[in-house]
């Protein structure tokens, strides 16, 4: 049967680079959910809806058409056959795409969607997210769960920047993490049932060989 891995945390933990590589190592289809939320708030945003109106957003979830690659190597994403891949690492995608993701439309949209992808997964997948483990995929065979000291995030956010940026890049992340774990549907939380992860002091690679082995167990 094919097997499933949901592997859930704060942004700057590693989750995309880690999850890519052990469904590239494994053979396994890979789900960026992160992205698809982004997708739906570059849709919002080029589409004039005011994301600091939840019934706006309500009232537009369904409209976009949202399509995402699964293969590790190569992830893709587009919106109504755009492919947004750039855009929605865009600064005003990110500054918004928490208010936009904490309303229940968005959700049950995505969530349905996911939940598809996942289930059509031949050998299995790698489903990287906030509320994969808990919500989507409450049956997933392995949970993990990332963590590391929110200076370590940063710095892996912000690559090479220092001084003032890092302080920046550190405050915008420290305010979408709270967004994201205080909104009333699904938060970012970790599953009675994951295995926390402090990927501080690891390195990427020892965090892939890590969860290899978690899975091949
Ligand atoms: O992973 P990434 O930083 O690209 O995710 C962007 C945003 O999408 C998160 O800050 C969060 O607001 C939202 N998200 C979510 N649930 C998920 C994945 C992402 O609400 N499963």
């Amino acid at each position: 049967t094919p097997v499933i891995v949901a592997i859930d945390g704060p942004s700057g933990t590693g989750k995309s680079s880690t999850s890519k590589a052990v469904a590239a190592q494994l053979g396994l289809s890979y789900l960026d959910t992160g992205a698809q939320y982004r997708a739906i708030t570059w849709w919002m945003v080029t589409n004039g809806i005011d994301t600091a109106d939840p019934s706006a957003i309500a009232a537009a979830a369904g409209k976009p058409e949202i399509l995402s690659g699964t293969d590790p190597e190569k992830p893709a994403i587009t919106v109504d056959g755009v492919d947004v891949a750039g855009p929605i690492r865009e600064q005003e995608v990110t500054s918004k795409v928490s208010a936009v993701s904490a309303v229940p439309e968005v959700r049950t949209r995505i969530t349905e969607l996911q939940r598809s992808i996942a289930a059509s997964a031949v050998t299995g997948i790698v489903v990287e997210g906030r509320d994969i483990g808990t919500t989507v995929l409450p049956d997933a065979d392995l949970k993990i769960f990332l963590t590391a000291s929110p200076e370590a995030r940063a710095a892996r956010r912000s690559g090479e920047l220092k001084g003032a940026d890092l302080q920046a890049t550190r405050e915008a992340l420290v305010k979408r993490d709270a967004a994201d774990s205080s909104r009333k549907t699904s938060p970012l939380a970790k599953a009675d049932d994951a295995v926390e992860v402090d990927t501080t002091d690891l390195t990427l690679q020892q965090v892939i060989e890590c969860v290899v082995t978690l899975v091949e167990e």
